[in-house]
């Protein structure tokens, strides 16, 4: 057959088999369950503009805790979370979407064995100029207490982090709800000049509560004046309470039905493009 008949009635032919709605071709396709998470992987791993924004956050920390000193406060103290604050965890999400794994407790608990994390951009020297100037540093996090605290130990400590001994760490015993850990550390008569998380629930448990991000939203504008004063945040576009808000915290969806959400969870332009 001659080539320039055949290029276009094969093209014909193919187009015949594409199933057809009334007015549109349908096309299914099949994407690996954790391929969201590749750009916001990406992203942290190779963008020097997350870098920047996180030696941003520490620099203004750093800013704010030597203003916070000149008033002299009695038994100064930060308090920090750790995941994606002090140590950054993105080879377990990359681990999820080469292997095509959500994530899972027991995965997860692997990971942080090998305390292998790399630290948070600008992390390093805003502890070790917190520790120089006599302020007490806490670690509240929700790493479990009992089976990770020396894996997490042995981590920050291989990275030379300062303030390592057990009464600085404030891990998950029973509840994510960091509330009374944060009380501990006030009640222990230390004036906490900072805190600085990745997840607005580092700083008040009315971020963990609202089932949608618009709530949360609203409650970061109505106390605005407290972001970079007393709240210092670190991005985090791999997971976090927003991701579970899409979710409405329903963790008994799967893969596809997780996918739907956010899908419809979008904010699209107002008028269709062609
Ligand atoms: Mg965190």
């Amino acid at each position: 057959m001659d080539v320039k008949f055949f290029i276009p009635v094969l093209f014909l032919f193919l187009t015949a088999c594409q199933p057809k709605t009334a007015d549109k071709t349908v096309e299914v396709k099949t994407i690996p369950s954790q391929e969201y998470l590749t750009a916001a992987t990406l992203f942290t791993q190779h963008a020097a503009e997350y870098d920047a924004l996180c030696y941003q956050a520490y620099h203004l920390a750093s800013i704010q805790l030597i203003q916070a000193l000149e008033a002299n406060p009695e038994k100064p103290a930060v308090v920090l979370d750790l995941d994606e604050t002090v140590l950054d965890n993105s080879p377990y999400t990359a681990w999820q979407i080469v292997n095509e794994k959500p994530y899972s407790p027991e995965t997860w608990a692997q990971w942080v064995q090998l305390a292998e994390a790399k630290p948070i951009a600008g992390v390093t020297s805003f502890l070790r100029l917190a520790d120089s100037l006599g302020v007490s540093i806490f670690y509240v996090s929700n790493r479990n207490q009992e089976a990770d605290l020396v894996a997490t130990q042995k981590n920050m400590q291989d990275l030379g982090l300062p303030q390592l001994g057990d009464e600085h760490f404030y891990l998950k015993t029973t509840t994510s709800d960091k509330t009374e850990r944060r009380k501990a550390v006030t009640d222990l008569g230390y004036d906490i000049q900072l805190f600085i998380g990745d997840n607005l629930g580092d700083y008040d448990h009315i971020w963990d509560k609202p089932t949608v991000n618009a709530d949360r939203k609203k409650l970061v504008e109505e106390r605005a004046t407290e972001m970079g004063t007393k709240y210092i945040a670190l991005p985090n576009t791999l997971y976090g309470t927003w991701e579970g808000a899409v979710y409405q915290y329903n963790r008994s969806l799967s893969e596809m039905q997780k996918d739907s959400a956010r899908k419809a969870a979008l904010t699209v332009p107002s008028m269709p493009f062609h």
